[in-house]
C-alpha cells in the first residue's frame, strides 16, 4: 500500500486577496482523512505563472498526491496548466466530450464562442480524464516521475463531484485504498448542542469509528457519524449501530437523517394523519406557510395563511375580537391563541398555528424585541400558546421563530396527539 503525502493546492488571487475561503481545502482534507490518506501541506498562489511554478516544483519533490484546484478556465489568468507545464514538458491535446459540451453551451445560449473558449477542453496527452457532470472544464489524473498529480476546477460544486466520482474510484482501483466511507448526518430539534454534547458525552469521548461530530445550526443540532469499514456494508453496520446507541439516548429529539428538513418531517406527520393546516402571521411575514407550500405536494396539506401585521388587519381582515386586542393587546397569548383560533376557522383546517411578537429592533407594545407568542389549535382541543424570547437581528427573531413553530409541531404531532 502507498504510503500517500499529499499536498493541497489552491490556485487563484481571490483566495490570497480574502475575497473567499479555501474551502475546497478544507473538504478535501476531510475526505482524504477519512480514507486515510494523510495531508501535510495546504498552500495557495495567485494567478501567477512563475510564482505556481515554483510551487508545483516544490510539491512534486515533497510530496506523492498533489491536488491542484481553480485557474482550469478558459480566461487568460487560467494558468494553472501552463504552469504545470514548465514541470511536466507534455504536449496537449483536445478533449472532444468537454469540446462539444462548450459548443453545445454556446450554441444554446446564442453566445459567440472565442478561441480561448477551447482552452478548457486541453488536456495533458497521457492524462486520466475525469468527466464533468457540473460544468466545462474536465479534472485530470496525471502521473509524474512517481506523483500523481489532480486537477480540478476551482468551483466547489465541480470539485467534490469530481473526487467522489472521479479521484477516489481511480485512488482505489490503482492503489488499493483500504477503506470505504459512510457517512449520515442524524438531526435534532428541540435540545441545544450542549446539553446534546452533554448527554452524548460517553458516547463521544469514546468515539473511534463511527468518529460522532455534532454540528450547531440555526434552532437545531446536527450529528454526523461517519464510519469507515472494509466493505460498504461494514460502514454501513457500524453507523446503524451507533445511530441505534445514540438514539436510546435522545432519540425524543431525532426527527430523520440526512436532507430531511424539520419542515418536511412536520409536512409528513400531518399528511400521515390526512390533516391540514393553516397559519395567521404577524411578525414571521408568511414565512412559515410559505416554507411548507414550497414543498411538493403542499396543496394536500396546506389550506392557506394570512399575514396579519397590524392591529387592525388582525380585528377586520382575521376577525380576532377587538375585546381579545383591546384587552391583552396584540403581542399577547391571548391574541396568540385568538389567531390560531380563526386561521383554522377561515381556512377549514386541522390544525392552526400563528405567531405574533416583536421582531425588533425596536420595543412594540411595551415588549422587548425578541419576544413571540405562537398559538396552536388542533382539531376541537382548546388552543394554546408558547412564549418564547428569541435573541438576535430582526431576521433571525423572525427565522427561529418559525423554526421553533416546527418544532412544536413536530414534538406535538409525534408524542401522538
Ligand atoms: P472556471 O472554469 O469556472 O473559471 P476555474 O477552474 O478556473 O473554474 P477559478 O476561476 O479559480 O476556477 O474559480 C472559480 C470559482 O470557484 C471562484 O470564483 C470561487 O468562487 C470558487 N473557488 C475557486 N477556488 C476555490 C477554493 N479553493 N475554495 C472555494 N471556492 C473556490
Ligand atoms: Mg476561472
Amino acid at each position: 500500500m502507498t504510503q500517500w503525502k499529499s499536498e493541497i493546492i489552491g490556485v487563484g488571487t481571490e483566495l490570497l486577496l480574502g475575497q473567499i475561503a479555501n474551502t475546497n481545502a478544507q473538504w478535501i482534507s476531510e475526505q482524504l482523512a477519512f480514507h486515510g490518506i494523510s495531508v501535510y501541506y495546504h498552500t495557495a498562489a495567485g494567478d501567477n505563472q512563475d510564482r505556481l511554478a515554483a510551487l508545483f516544483r516544490t510539491a512534486q519533490e515533497r510530496s506523492n498526491l498533489i491536488i491542484v484546484t481553480g485557474g482550469l478556465g478558459p480566461t487568460e489568468d487560467d494558468l494553472t496548466k501552463e504552469a504545470v507545464n514548465t514541470l511536466f514538458r507534455r504536449p496537449f491535446r483536445t478533449d472532444e466530450t468537454a469540446k462539444e459540451k462548450i459548443e453545445n453551451f454556446y450554441k444554446k445560449n446564442r453566445q459567440s464562442m472565442t478561441s480561448n473558449n477551447y482552452k478548457q477542453a486541453q488536456v495533458f496527452e497521457q492524462a486520466h480524464i475525469l468527466t464533468n457532470e457540473e460544468g466545462m472544464a474536465p479534472g485530470q489524473i496525471v502521473e509524474h516521475e512517481g506523483r500523481v498529480w489532480v486537477f480540478l476546477p476551482g468551483v466547489p460544486v465541480e470539485m467534490k463531484q469530481l473526487m467522489r466520482d472521479g479521484v477516489f474510484p481511480y485512488l482505489r482501483e490503482r492503489y488499493v485504498l483500504s477503506t470505504e466511507i459512510k457517512s449520515e448526518m442524524l438531526r435534532f430539534i428541540g435540545i441545544g448542542e450542549s446539553a446534546l454534547e452533554d448527554l452524548l458525552s460517553e458516547r463521544i469521548s469514546n468515539q473511534t469509528n463511527p468518529t460522532i461530530a455534532p454540528l450547531a445550526s440555526l434552532g437545531e443540532v446536527g450529528v454526523r457519524l461517519t464510519a469507515s469499514g472494509a466493505s460498504l456494508e461494514e460502514a454501513d453496520d457500524l453507523l446503524a449501530k451507533e445511530r441505534e446507541r445514540i438514539l436510546e439516548i435522545v432519540g425524543d429529539y431525532y426527527y430523520g437523517s440526512d436532507d430531511i428538513t424539520i419542515e418536511q418531517k412536520v409536512f409528513e406527520l400531518l399528511k400521515e394523519r390526512g390533516w391540514t393546516i393553516s397559519a395567521a402571521e404577524s411578525l414571521t411575514g408568511g414565512q412559515f406557510i410559505n416554507q411548507m407550500i414550497s414543498l411538493p405536494g403542499a396543496s394536500g396539506v396546506c389550506t392557506g395563511g394570512m399575514v396579519s401585521y397590524t392591529k387592525e388587519a388582525k380585528e377586520k381582515a382575521l376577525g380576532v375580537s377587538p375585546y381579545v386586542t383591546n384587552r391583552y393587546g396584540t403581542i399577547s397569548a391571548e391574541c396568540a391563541e385568538a389567531m390560531a383560533e380563526r386561521a383554522q376557522h377561515i381556512f377549514n383546517s386541522n390544525v392552526g398555528i400563528s405567531f405574533t411578537g416583536v421582531a425588533g429592533p425596536s420595543k412594540s407594545e411595551n415588549q422587548d424585541p425578541g419576544s413571540v407568542y405562537i398559538g396552536v389549535k388542533i382539531g376541537e382541543d382548546r388552543a394554546w400558546h408558547r412564549f418564547i424570547h428569541l435573541q438576535g437581528s430582526r431576521e433571525q427573531v423572525q427565522n427561529k421563530a418559525v423554526k421553533k413553530a416546527y418544532q412544536l409541531l413536530f414534538h406535538t404531532l409525534n408524542n401522538g396527539v
